[in-house]
């Protein structure tokens, strides 16, 4: 039996979106809670209500953002009904419906917390609007209203803002009550590459937003099959995914071949297989931050490499090239590579004068000394070294030489896998 409360709704008001067709347009997360407020309901219960309307159990433990925004599937029932019930309102254009058929389900490029920039708050307080779409992508660096930087957490106490409907009131922080409109960041110096992402995000919008059926599949696949056949990926490692991509890896590739994300999904095969931008260190590969990671792990395997090649000996410890790199400990897909075991091999059984963490230190000190814009002069660091390792001179030459060898490999490695 159904109890009492439960109706359902034949008409909602005909509420526009805020924005349509522009890189500035609502979000429909932020859409919901300014509809929930006409029925006197709190987002949640709205959304209970809704998903009745469409003849299904409620949703709304599914992940929120994907549940209104998408991409995935079960967002569009709720989509569909509030069109239907707001008289035919164009929502679509503030969810990602139009990549439904074009993204892989895993996330990679949106946000798991809140993001806004505080001036468009403010200025949009009193309409009751209280996010762009543009927001839930976490490459977002700045808003272009305002040239200030993308928020993140509050200003106040630092807390991130959950990524959850049942917050009516957006303006305000969720671990201290205080508001969320703060002294704007300005994003004076954005480097060239987050400019680059950031106007491809906002064309992405705009063009998402705007009247456009789905965006058919497969751009994403034929370019990047084809840059890895006949183009600059040939013969290189790089982790970019077959198959349908992220919002993540769009970018990623956007950046890397210096075409816009929109141009790859809709004009594949007009675009370039090999790089516009050469040998420019600032285009030259975007990474984004979620594969720092896996970049590091590529230019380390890449040194190793290298030093195995050219007979370097002796060799620093593995755990030392982690370091340098700015890891702890060895990723999986570094100690899955057949390099890294030849390295730790090699590396155990050359038979130098001095144990594993002398090595380390010696190691660590000549890369200090010759890291100084003025270095000191090779026989005072011989002599220096040798007094305070007790080694002879001609070994500590080695380690020099070593040192110096790669220095010049992790250079290569830099401009090839930069972090
Ligand atoms: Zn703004
Ligand atoms: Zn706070």
């Amino acid at each position: 039996m159904r109890a009492a409360g439960l109706w359902q709704w034949t008409t909602l008001p005909p509420l526009p979106l805020e924005g349509l067709g522009t890189a500035g347009v609502e979000s429909l997360d932020s859409y919901v809670v300014r509809l929930a407020a006409t029925q006197g309901l709190t987002p949640v219960a709205f959304l209970d209500a809704l998903d009745r309307c469409s003849g299904h159990p409620p949703i709304r433990n599914v992940y929120p953002r994907s549940g209104i925004l998408g991409p995935g599937a079960r967002f569009m029932d709720r989509l569909g009904t509030l069109e239907r019930l707001t008289g035919g309102q164009l929502l679509k254009g503030g969810t990602f419906y139009a990549l439904s058929d074009v993204l892989r389900r895993q996330h990679s490029g949106l946000s798991a917390t809140r993001r806004w920039c505080s001036l468009c708050l403010a200025d949009m307080e009193k309409s009751g609007v209280a996010a762009r779409l543009s927001w839930a992508l976490s490459e977002l660096s700045a808003c272009s209203v305002h040239g200030v930087l993308i928020t993140d957490a509050c200003l106040t106490c630092g807390a991130a803002q959950p990524y959850t409907i049942a917050l009516a009131n957006r303006q305000t922080c969720r671990a201290c009550d205080g508001s969320l409109i703060a002294e704007p960041v300005y994003a004076h110096g954005l480097s060239k590459e987050r400019q680059w992402i950031d106007k491809c995000i906002e064309e992405l919008i705009a063009y998402i937003s705007g009247p456009c059926p789905m965006i058919p599949p497969g751009g994403y696949e034929r370019y990047l099959a084809r840059v890895i056949r006949e183009g600059d990926l040939n013969d290189m490692n790089h982790d970019f995914p077959s198959g349908p991509p992220s919002l993540g890896n769009l970018l990623r590739l956007s950046a890397y071949m210096s075409v816009p994300i929109m141009d790859i999904l809709i004009r594949d095969e007009e675009l370039p297989s090999k790089r516009l931008i050469i040998d420019d260190e600032e285009t030259h590969l975007v990474p984004l931050r979620d594969d720092s990671r896996l970049y590091r792990a590529l230019r380390i395997e890449m040194i190793a490499k290298e030093a195995l090649r050219s007979k370097i000996s002796p060799l620093p410890s593995m755990k030392l090239l982690l370091e340098r790199n700015g890891l702890r400990q060895a990723p999986a897909s570094l100690t899955e590579s057949v390099i890294y075991r030849r390295y730790i091999r090699k590396y155990k059984v050359q038979g130098v004068n001095a144990n594993g963490r002398e090595r380390k230190a010696l190691f660590e000190s000549i890369f200090r000394l010759v890291d100084q814009p003025d270095g000191p002069s090779m026989t005072f660091l011989v002599k220096h070294l040798s007094e305070a390792y007790r080694v002879s001179p001609q070994i500590i030459r080695k380690y020099i030489k070593s040192a110096l060898f790669l220095l010049a490999i992790e250079c290569a490695a830099q401009s090839t896998y930069m972090a």
